[in-house]
This record gives C-alpha cells, sequence and structure tokens, in this order.
C-alpha cells in the first residue's frame, strides 16, 4: 500500500507535498508489517498517512511552509504525529500549506501554490491545502490538517473531501508550530467520516506534560455511533449564515443538503448567531496578536534561518526576520504588535476577548434550541488562483463562516454535499457542542 501511494505522490503535480523520504516510508511499512505478521491488534497499521508541514517530524523536514524553516529539522516528533505512529500509520511525507498556517488558499506557502484537482486553475483552500489536495487527487488516503479559523473545514469544502476539528483541547498541540496557540487544534482529513473517526480516534487524548491548554479527557472509539439513527435530531440552521454574502450555487448545495437530514428524520430550526460578523475583526484581532507573540523566537539564533550578512546582533535580527518571512506573515506581525501596545491593548485586543466570550455564548444560547448547527463552510466555491491579488481582506473576509466556531473552541467538520459553479464542491459545515465529536462523525456518517 505504501509503494502504491509513494508512486502516486511521485507522478504528483499539483503542488500538494513539500518532501518525501520514500526510503523513510518503506522502513516504517516494513516495521507496520511486522507489527500485524506478531499478530499486534494496532488498528491503524500500515495505513499511510501524510502530515500537514505544521507538524514537526524528527524523518522528514519541518518547514511550516516558510523560508524561515528551510532545510530544518525537529529532534522530536509532535505529539499528533507520535500517536497515529503508534496506532501504526506509515508517513508518506509532509504536506504544503500557507506559511505558519496563515491563508485561505495556500498561495501564502513560500515554496509553491497547491492546485485544486477538480480544476487546476483554482485554489484549493487553506492553510491545509495540501492536505485537503492529497485525500482528494488519491495521493494518500488520510492527512492531518491543522485548524485555527477554519484551516481543515474550509480546504475539505473547496476539495470534496471530509474533514473534523475537534473540541479545543482535545488533540495535543505539542509539536505543532505554533499560530494562535488558543485557537490551534489538529484534526484529520480523509474521504469519509468514517475514516476520520478511526483517524481522530487515534489523535485525540491528554498530554498535561507537553500542552498546558490540553484537556483532560479521555479519547473515545468515536467509530462506535457512526451509525447511530437521527430521528428527532435537531439541526439548526443559523439566519446569519444564509445572508447575501452567500453565493446562490452554495446555498443551494446546502439547502439540498438540510432537506437529506430532514428525510433522515431530523428537525431543522431556525437558530441566530448574532455575532457572526464580528468574527472577522474579533479573529483578526486575537490570532495575529498570538502570532506575533509565538513568531518572536524566528530570532536566527535558536533554529531556522540566518542572514548571511549583518553588522551587529540586531542587525541579524532583523535582516533574519525580513529574508525568512513572507509578506502575509509580517503583516500580522505588526498587526498583533500593534492590537498588544500600550494604550492600543484596551481599545483593540481587550474588546476583541470581550466579543469572542459573547460569541461563545450565543452558540451556546442556540445549543438549546438543537443539537448540532448546520451551514456553508465558505461563502462561495474555490476561487481562481490569483482572484484575490494583494488584497488580503478578501481573503479573511471568506472565513466568516468558521471563524466563529474557532473563537467559540468548538468542534466542527466539513463534509461534502454537492457541486456549485463550474463543477466545484461544496462542503456542508456541521458544528457541535463541545465534545460532541461522536455527534458530528455520526450525522456525517449517515449523510454519507
Ligand atoms: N484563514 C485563516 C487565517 O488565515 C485561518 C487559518 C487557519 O485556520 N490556520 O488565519
Amino acid at each position: 500500500v505504501a509503494k502504491h501511494f509513494l508512486a502516486r505522490v511521485q507522478g504528483d503535480s499539483l503542488g500538494a507535498f513539500l518532501s518525501t523520504d520514500a526510503e523513510v516510508t518503506l522502513a516504517q511499512a516494513a516495521a507496520a508489517d511486522r507489527r500485524i505478521a506478531g499478530g499486534e491488534a494496532a488498528p491503524l497499521a500500515g495505513v499511510p498517512i501524510a502530515h500537514k508541514d505544521i507538524f514537526v517530524t524528527k524523518d522528514f523536514p519541518s518547514t511550516a511552509g516558510s523560508k524561515m524553516l528551510e532545510g530544518y529539522r525537529s529532534p522530536f516528533d509532535a505529539t499528533v504525529v507520535r500517536k497515529l505512529a503508534d496506532a501504526g500509520c506509515v508517513t508518506l511525507g509532509k504536506l504544503n500549506c500557507d506559511e505558519f498556517a496563515m491563508g485561505s488558499s495556500n498561495e501564502n506557502s513560500a515554496y509553491k501554490p497547491v492546485r485544486n484537482p477538480w480544476d487546476t486553475s483554482r485554489i484549493p483552500g487553506g492553510s491545509s491545502g495540501g492536505s485537503a489536495v492529497a485525500v482528494a487527487a488519491r495521493l494518500a488516503p488520510a492527512t492531518t490538517g491543522t485548524d485555527t479559523g477554519g484551516s481543515i473545514r474550509q480546504p475539505a469544502s473547496f476539495c470534496g473531501v471530509t474533514g473534523i476539528k475537534p473540541t479545543y483541547g482535545r488533540a495535543s498541540r505539542y509539536g505543532m508550530i505554533a499560530f494562535a496557540s488558543s485557537l490551534d487544534q489538529a484534526g484529520p482529513m480523509a474521504r469519509t467520516a468514517e475514516d476520520c473517526a478511526l483517524l481522530l480516534s487515534a489523535i485525540c487524548g491528554p498530554d498535561p506534560d507537553r500542552d498546558s491548554t490540553s484537556l483532560d479527557v479521555a479519547t473515545e472509539d468515536f467509530t462506535l455511533s457512526l451509525n447511530a439513527p437521527l430521528e428527532g435530531l435537531r439541526i439548526g440552521v443559523p439566519r446569519e449564515f444564509f445572508g447575501e454574502g452567500l453565493a446562490a450555487d452554495v446555498r443551494k448545495a446546502i439547502d439540498d443538503a438540510l432537506q437529506v437530514y430532514v428525510k433522515l428524520g431530523a428537525k431543522l430550526v431556525e437558530v441566530s448567531l448574532p455575532r457572526t460578523e464580528l468574527a472577522i475583526p474579533v479573529y483578526y484581532i486575537i490570532a495575529p496578536a498570538e502570532a506575533s507573540s509565538n513568531l518572536a523566537r524566528f530570532d536566527g539564533v535558536k533554529f531556522g534561518h540566518r542572514a548571511k550578512q549583518y553588522t551587529d546582533l540586531l542587525d541579524m535580527y532583523k535582516k533574519t526576520r525580513a529574508e525568512g518571512f513572507g509578506d502575509e506573515v509580517k503583516r500580522r506581525i505588526m498587526i498583533g504588535t500593534y492590537v498588544l501596545s500600550h494604550g492600543y491593548y484596551d481599545a483593540y485586543y481587550l474588546q476583541a476577548q470581550k466579543i469572542r466570550r459573547m460569541i461563545a455564548d450565543d452558540f451556546q444560547q442556540a445549543f438549546r434550541q438543537c443539537d448540532l448547527i448546520a451551514g456553508p463552510a465558505a461563502p462561495s466555491v474555490a476561487w481562481h488562483l490569483g482572484d484575490h491579488g494583494n488584497d488580503p481582506l478578501a481573503d479573511y473576509l471568506a472565513d466568516i463562516f468558521t471563524l466563529p466556531g474557532s473563537l467559540a473552541g468548538l468542534p466542527g467538520m466539513s463534509v461534502p454535499c454537492g457541486f456549485g459553479e463550474g463543477g466545484m464542491p461544496v462542503g456542508l459545515q456541521l458544528l457541535g457542542n463541545y465534545f460532541s465529536e461522536s455527534k458530528l462523525l455520526n450525522a456525517a456518517h449517515r449523510f454519507q
């Protein structure tokens, strides 16, 4: 199986992979074979997987899609990588992504863009664009992604694959190169909810010594409830997700999907998430604030790129960061530093934190009336490479439906539900209350 997928990866022209190493992959596959032959019941024994290049790995380079970490090798594996290896997975390589996971189109990768296999003139979404494309183009049966503000759900939607982001704190962030620590979560991307359930069961679980925000909640076997009936399930449809910003083709696909749920016995309930629009400014204050602090470590001293020529220490820092970071990363560092600075902290950062809490409270109100929330993952299908040109705001605005759930720390997923303009896939976003992953996967599985 590993050989089959390695051959497919070698023929890839979509830009999904940043690194491969056939020798390492085949050695891991041989080890998996020995475990199987030895009668060991590793649940994912021999299943090839590829990791977003945000996860550090000792056997492959880890770049976070940035020139800053070109050639960097971690001395350890991220917890998620280790857990999947313990479950028997075999690593195919590392996947392209937006630099430090900042982006919605994968065009912010410092290495190369990733192309959408449904139409190679279009973007795959981001920031886990490589992860979505690898599954969609059948270069890997499963991949890992990270979701800070939608980076699993939105590319899953654009590429017609299934992805889930668990409740914040359920998967360890240890060894995930940090973007916005209060939002970052890992999750699987695969063809189906069933595959995602198998992977998520291996990924979740406490990691108290290594991630201080990891929750003391044991993982579950998320496959157990996949076939539970949906009779009587109350699906909340937030009115703010169906406003004028939603493209007609996406709306149609989502409406049709909701009708499938009605046929499966679920009830649709209109709910309100009144602060949906505010999620954009709130997220684009909080995430850059945290990023500006997290990225301070890239100073040319501890790891990664160092400028070749400089006059003194300060000059070395400045040149290293000027050369190593791309435009979007610099933009976020500047915004983040600004909103955290004396005199602006109260006006921006503190305000944003208060509204973040209100957004989380709005979800709790909604969950009094429903069991799950359903809506679009993104306002349109995947756009064309270059469409957003030099307009970062166009990217930010397209995150509107994924940001609220991220700010609230809720689990969410995207399930392929139909096609829109240009025959491009549309994803149905399902959001649940804290720790409702099995409910989400059940609803997705029954739909599929
Ligand atoms: N598009 C969002 C951003 O650029 C989300 C990215 C993510 O979830 N990593 O920040």
